[in-house]
C-alpha cells in the first residue's frame, strides 16, 4: 500500500519511533528474506534512510510487529 509522504515524515518517524519496516516484522528472516517470499526491498529501513527525498511510504499489509 503506497501512501504519499509529507516533509514532516522523517522527524515524526524518529520522534514517535514508528515501526513499519521489515526489520521490525515477525516474518523477517535472519537471511533478510521475507518468510512469505514477498519482495521486500521497498519495505526495508535502509530504503528510507537512503532516500531522504522519498515521496511515498510503502506499507506491507502483512507486517506483524515482533
Ligand atoms: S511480511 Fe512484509 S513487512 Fe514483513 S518481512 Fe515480509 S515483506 Fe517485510
Amino acid at each position: 500500500m503506497r501512501v504519499p509522504l509529507g516533509p514532516e515524515f522523517h522527524d515524526e518517524c524518529e520522534r514517535f519511533a514508528f515501526r513499519f519496516c521489515c526489520e521490525d516484522c515477525a516474518y523477517f528472516l535472519r537471511d533478510e528474506r521475507c518468510a512469505h517470499d514477498w519482495p521486500n526491498a521497498e519495505h526495508r529501513r535502509a530504503a528510507y534512510a537512503a532516500e531522504v527525498a522519498r515521496r511515498e511510504i510503502v506499507f506491507c499489509k502483512e507486517f506483524e510487529l515482533r
